[in-house]
């Protein structure tokens, strides 16, 4: 039985615990449009672009809305809210496990996150680089996703001493290919790609329940 093995669950954020990407949220709050984001993102991915050329970019969208400051960020961060149901089984896991986030997206973001489902270890891949008054400069980002979060869960659980076994991976994007393919256990929430490598598939956040 998975819950007599399991003593830590890693969570990823976007999808996962929310059913929106983050990313695309902060685009709609700071007047990006999607296709422009995109096409940013796939420039970069064919070269014609480099990382900092696609930040750049990403920076100047965002700061053309006049609203890419610390404060702003914050204040959207805290704004976004959490289904009740999700609240309920992070509160009902936290009491039989220890939980930590490994997010893709934007520190000043997860810090939010794991402040409002009071989780106590969190990781994110990106941070944004302000300057002393507070207006957006760039983006630190890692590209590669998904061997930035194998890093980070391998931080993670030498910190605390947990073996791979004990570990539950739950994700549901391409990001979480390399955390699925390390630990024995992990929950794929409803992502083709990742099928093949998880322990379980599920649909709804929810059936998390029964398995632990
Ligand atoms: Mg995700």
């Amino acid at each position: 039985m998975l819950k007599n093995k399991i003593q830590t669950i890693i969570f990823d954020v976007d999808g996962t615990l929310t059913d929106f990407n983050s990313w695309t949220r902060i685009n709609q709050e700071l007047d990006l449009s999607p296709q422009k984001h995109l096409e940013i993102f796939e420039k970069m991915k064919e070269g014609e672009y480099s990382l900092e050329e696609a930040k750049s970019k990403l920076v100047y969208y965002w700061k053309s809305s006049g609203n890419a400051d610390r404060k702003y960020f914050i204040k959207i961060f805290k704004n976004w809210k959490f289904d009740q149901e999700v609240k309920d089984l992070i509160s009902y896991l936290n009491k039989k496990y220890q939980i930590c986030l490994i997010s893709g997206s934007i520190e000043l973001y997860i810090e939010e996150v794991a402040l409002k489902l009071g989780i106590k270890d969190w990781y994110a891949n990106a941070s944004l680089v302000f300057n002393d008054k507070g207006k957006l400069l760039d983006i630190d980002y890692t590209v590669d996703q998904a061997e930035k979060k194998l890093e980070q869960a391998k931080e993670y659980i030498k910190n605390y001493g947990f073996s791979k076994d004990q570990c539950l991976a739950v994700g549901d994007g391409e990001n979480d290919i390399r955390l699925f393919s390390f630990f024995d256990y992990s929950i794929n929430k409803g992502c083709q790609e990742l099928n093949k490598y998880a322990y379980k598939t599920i649909h709804r956040l929810d059936e998390i329940r029964k398995l632990l």
